[in-house]
């Protein structure tokens, strides 16, 4: 049942000629790290009984994160009349908005949440309920970043454009030796931009940074326009009807920001820590020096993987080398299976790591970016 659970992100392969564009970009070949690993995930599923795909924990929650969204904007646009209601509700509706991201749509959009493929079709197009599109979060997040993590110019990710500089690789201005302090209020504004422009802009030049993506076609290019009609009507339309506008758009920064802030940090202490790591392809073969596995691990940090508070909240999102390597495996079965990943990757040598809390991979995160911010920080 848990076959195929470790692999590149499905289709990749033929998707390369949208990739590199002539620079397609190998890996090692060795693989017996990703073999031994499958074969003890395998071996835990069928000896526990579990399902790596439609846990009954994955529905309910769901259930509660959905339900919440549903309540919190009925009672922010059609219940609040002053803004010490307005203001809890907006910023709580923004967590919630991030955690769908986290928890539902993350796990559909690998097709991690189901055996079934249209529940993860219809799991993961609640992205479009936050303002997103689940058909460009294919191409950046599970084409781009999960086969290329950390590779400069190649994972979409880790750029920033000219604001930051999250890899040695990157060009350093003067201004990046503030970027420790000025990144994260910055990180608030994404969500604003990824939802009234980014989508359009990528899926109308039909690239991502420098990446080429086709253009949507069929029932993508339905459920873009659809989505985005459904978001645009949710967040301006029915508020507008009730609220003076000037309300209504302050009250959707607010939910914005606060969604912003939790989804940019929550990715950002996985991969732009003091411990990842950060590989170029070989000048002369274009080839990466680890395999796709190891390099998913060297270029992965997990955090708080002991708190089950922060476990439920971030969609295993704090197990992140988990994820990387079990793309298609549910959340909800991470914690079980850290043990097994750990204890493969000690016997083969790859370096496993961690913070222990949120706290030090948010104390991580910052030195990194002083770091990079700065002379010293160049490779
Ligand atoms: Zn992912």
């Amino acid at each position: 049942m848990a076959g195929n659970a470790i692999s590149p992100e499905k289709g990749v392969r033929r998707k390369e000629a949208y990739v590199d564009q002539g620079t397609v970009l190998k890996f090692d070949k060795n693989n017996d790290f990703q073999q031994e690993l499958k074969r003890r995930v395998d071996e835990y599923f069928e000896s526990s009984g579990r399902h790596p795909r439609d846990n009954w924990q994955m529905y309910l929650k769901s259930a509660i994160l959905l339900s919440s969204y549903a309540g919190l904007y009925v009672l922010l646009v059609f219940m609040a009349t002053t803004w010490w209601q307005a203001v809890p509700l907006a910023l709580a509706l923004g967590t919630v908005m991030a955690l769908i991201g986290f928890n539902i749509q993350h796990d559909a959009g690998h097709q991690a949440y189901s055996d079934r493929g249209w529940i993860n079709k219809m799991m993961s197009m609640t992205i479009e309920l936050i303002g997103g599109s689940a058909y460009v979060w294919h191409w950046r997040h599970a084409v781009f970043h999960h086969t290329y993590v950390n590779i400069t110019d190649h994972d979409t990710d880790v750029d920033l454009g000219f604001l930051g500089r999250l890899t040695p690789h990157q060009k350093r201005y003067a201004f990046h030796r503030w970027q420790h302090f000025y990144l994260w209020p910055l990180y608030g504004f994404m969500a604003i931009k990824w939802q009234l422009v980014n989508d359009f802009w990528d899926v109308s030049r039909c690239k991502i940074a420098d990446r080429r993506i086709p253009f949507p076609k069929g029932w993508d290019l339905v459920i873009f326009l659809g989505g985005k009609i459904t978001f645009f009507t949710l967040a301006f339309v029915i508020p507008m009807l009730f609220h003076t506008w000037w309300v209504v758009l302050l009250y959707y920064g607010l939910a914005a920001l606060a969604m912003g802030v939790i989804l940019s940090i929550v990715f950002q202490l996985a991969h732009a820590v003091e411990e990842a790591e950060f590989p170029m392809p070989a000048p002369d073969t274009g080839r990466i020096e680890s395999s796709w596995a190891v390099h998913q691990v060297q270029t992965t940090v997990n955090f708080a993987r002991r708190n089950p508070v922060v476990s439920w909240l971030l969609g295993g999102l704090n197990f992140q080398i988990e994820h990387h390597l079990l793309p298609r495996i549910c959340h909800v079965n991470y914690p079980a299976l850290a043990p097994v990943v750990e204890q493969t990757c000690r016997d083969f040598g790859v370096e496993y790591h961690e913070h222990p809390t949120v706290w030090a991979g948010l104390r991580s995160h910052y030195r990194w970016l002083r770091q990079m911010g700065t002379e010293e920080g160049y490779a």
